[in-house]
């Protein structure tokens, strides 16, 4: 009997990677559940690993490949944020957030290569962001990590091209996950306002539609990238901001 498609998703105990996670487990993978702090109770085997840790993204498709037998589809999807004026930002920070959300989808990448590859169909899918795509102040370590990652996904569909394997970069607009919903409270005491107002006046701002994307909206969208009417999309960002960068 051939073995069901396998997925290993990081970041996958919360926001996007939870939910892409549970849509995939859904649609009959194997899910690889990888993060820092992986849910027992989550979508998917949790796997526990600090991707910022070189070895660990070795590890966790090592893990992948022994407990499933195969990869068809990686989806890196782990990421922080950090807020600060350039003359300010903590040098660290911007070590981790470039080791976490550039280094390991190209460490990921660089150890699935084969199996994707053997897979027939393999799908490399990176949870970019508009922020790939256009800049904000005072996020640049996040807005460079995610315009480099965009620079990585084309140069796996070229190098893919060849081997069956597909390269996408998934750029949404703002979420609702922790990652964004932390920054309400924050936003409505800097600017004394209503929590109501920070969201739709200062986070949603650059959205065209002052709404905030739902996590599934985005797992569906992974869902159908992984899938055989995905085979195109790839070496592009597959832009969903409520029309954020039509400006
Ligand atoms: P989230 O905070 O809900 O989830 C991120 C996950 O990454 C967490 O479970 C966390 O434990 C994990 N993680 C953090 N550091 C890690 C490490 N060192 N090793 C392994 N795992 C680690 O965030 P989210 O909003 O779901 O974001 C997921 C991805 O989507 C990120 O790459 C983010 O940049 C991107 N994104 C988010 C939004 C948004 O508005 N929320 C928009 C566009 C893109």
């Amino acid at each position: 009997m051939p073995r069901a498609p396998v997925a290993l998703v990081t970041g996958a105990a919360s926001g996007i990677g939870r939910a892409v996670a549970g849509r995939m487990v859904g649609d009959g993978y194997e899910v690889l559940a990888v993060d820092l702090h992986p849910d027992p109770d989550g979508p998917g085997a949790p796997c526990e690993a600090d991707l910022t840790d070189a070895g660990a993204n070795a590890a966790a498709v090592s893990t992948a490949l022994e407990r499933f037998g195969g990869l068809d589809v990686i989806v890196a999807g782990a990421g922080i944020q950090h807020v600060a004026p350039i003359q300010e930002f903590p040098v660290e920070r911007w070590e981790t957030i470039l080791a976490l959300m550039l280094t390991s989808p190209f460490l990921l990448a660089r150890h699935g290569w084969e199996a994707l590859a053997e897979s027939g169909s393999g799908r490399y899918i990176a949870i970019a962001s508009a922020h790939g795509l256009v800049a904000s102040p005072y996020k640049s370590a996040y807005v460079s990590a995610k315009h480099g990652l965009l620079g990585l996904v084309k140069t796996l569909a070229l190098e893919g091209a060849e081997r069956g394997i597909a390269a996408t970069a998934v750029c949404p607009g703002y979420v609702r996950t922790p990652l964004v919903e932390a920054q309400i409270p924050d936003q409505a005491r800097a600017h004394g306002i209503s929590e109501e107002r920070a969201l739709e006046e200062v986070i949603l701002a650059p959205h065209a539609v002052k709404e905030l994307i739902e996590p599934s909206e985005v797992a569906d969208v992974v869902a159908f990238l992984a899938g055989p009417g995905g085979r195109s999309f790839t070496g592009v960002p597959v832009t969903m901001d409520m029309g954020w960068t039509a400006r």
